[in-house]
């Protein structure tokens, strides 16, 4: 009934799409042989080496997070070798499952579904790897299916505690731009991400970043698909013009676009916003939990991602909650993914390009949903949310933000 004017996506990815980003695709083919798109395929890989926290290589593939899972794998697991998957959901069992595809014998340590990581079992497991079978640890920042954030420093910590030599692999496909993160100091050999979550572009191109021990591991991988194989990938001259096939063209210009809005913005300040947001969407849910079914997956907010939460209802509520506010508002809401009964369980997604109103916006179809449906909830989530707002951005942002002994010279 409410439906018309402009629909809203608050799913993990694909995320909404900047006008910019938009915009910048909107053009021919661009001449891939040179010119243009070889400076603006060049301009993206330092941005996005900084958007990862390391120093090292970043290559680039046509294909989404799972074409990025095998990339990684292929380069440095072959069949035979061993691999720990510390799992938090649905995804680094997904990405373990790939390993397993691709001969690789996988262990997994499962933590669940509402906990990260938890390092006290990650050490007695890789203590307990006295022959050093163990090549690499699978690793996600955040799990997209429960809204995990896991400890990533912390794991690598542990891997060195327990003497361990393993490659540490991350994804942070949900995640990079939105959640902290920083390759280097973390101590992560190999970080996989993909264009279409906190990077703001189309599903279809995928980074692999690797570091020098990745590398290394790399020349000792006897075979490597040609199309995954990242050497070449990190060679300017011979892949910029060649990209193995066809370049992403029309990607490369969405990239640069979304990367100079992060850019602009500047990555500390994305990582705030994403912060600010997810603290008010934290307390409308609080909100609404006090009474009825409704909880938030993850009850200990430091293990909670700031890109994507997941809920749950009583079974048929949270598809019907689905149901009504895409037909009846206009916002669709992400599923649940990998949880039974999937009826009773719902995501959203707010990585990338999203801000206050449009939380408050999703925020407020959710809670008329509730209202609608007869979904039994505690009252005061949108006071909740806009109040955390409010408090966190303060009268400042609002006025010149000039200070003169510690007063607001513009809003007193
Ligand atoms: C989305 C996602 C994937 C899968 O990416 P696709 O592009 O859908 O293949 C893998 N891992 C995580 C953490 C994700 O959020």
């Amino acid at each position: 009934m409410f439906a018309n004017g402009l629909t809203y996506l608050a799913i993990p990815g694909p995320s909404v799409m900047p006008e910019r980003v938009l915009r910048a695709m909107h053009r021919a083919a661009p001449n891939i042989y040179t010119g243009e798109l070889h400076d603006v395929t060049r301009s993206v890989i330092p941005d996005l080496k900084t958007l990862a926290g390391t120093r090292h290589d970043v290559a680039i593939y046509i294909g989404n997070g799972h074409a990025v899972w095998e990339a990684a794998l292929s380069n440095v697991i072959g069949a035979g070798d061993t691999v720990l998957v510390l799992a938090t959901g649905r995804f680094c069992e997904g990405w373990g499952e790939m390993a397993d595809g691709l001969g690789a014998s996988v262990e997994t340590i499962d933590f669940g579904n509402s906990n990260a990581v938890d390092l006290a079992q990650v050490e007695a497991v890789l203590k307990a790897d006295t022959e050093g079978r163990i090549k690499a640890v699978l690793t996600v920042l955040v799990d997209t299916s429960t809204g995990v954030l896991n400890d990533v420093k912390g794991i690598r910590d542990t891997m060195n505690a327990a003497g361990h030599v393993a490659l540490l692999m991350c994804d942070c496909i949900a995640s990079l731009g939105c959640d902290e993160y920083y390759m280097d100091n973390w101590g992560v050999d190999i970080t996989v991400a993909a264009s279409q979550k906190g990077l703001m572009t189309p599903p279809g191109i995928g980074f692999v970043w690797f570091n020098d021990k990745a590398n290394a591991v790399r020349e000792t991988t006897p075979k490597v698909s040609r199309y995954w194989d990242w050497r070449p990938r990190v060679n300017a001259d011979e892949y910029w013009k060649f990209f193995d096939g066809t370049s992403p063209t029309h990607h490369i210009y969405g990239l640069r676009e979304a990367l100079d809005m992060i850019n602009e913005e500047g990555l500390q300040n994305v990582w705030a916003r994403h912060d600010g947001l997810a603290r008010a969407i934290w307390a409308a849910i609080d909100a609404w939990a006090a009474e009825g079914p409704m909880e938030i997956n993850v009850m200990n907010p430091a293990e909670r991602s700031r890109a994507v939460t997941s809920l749950c209802l009583e079974e048929g509520q949270a598809d019907a909650l689905r149901a009504w506010c895409e037909h009846n508002m206009g916002v669709t809401l992400g599923i649940g993914l990998g949880r039974t009964p999937a009826s009773a369980f719902f995501r959203l997604g707010h990585m990338g390009h999203v801000n206050g109103h449009m939380v408050l916006g999703f925020l407020g179809t959710i809670d008329a949903g509730l209202k609608a449906l007869g979904i039994p909830h505690g009252k005061g989530a949108l006071e909740a949310a806009s109040q955390t707002l409010a408090d966190l951005a303060g009268t400042r942002s609002a006025c010149c933000g000039e200070t003169k002994a510690g007063v607001d010279t513009c809003c007193g």
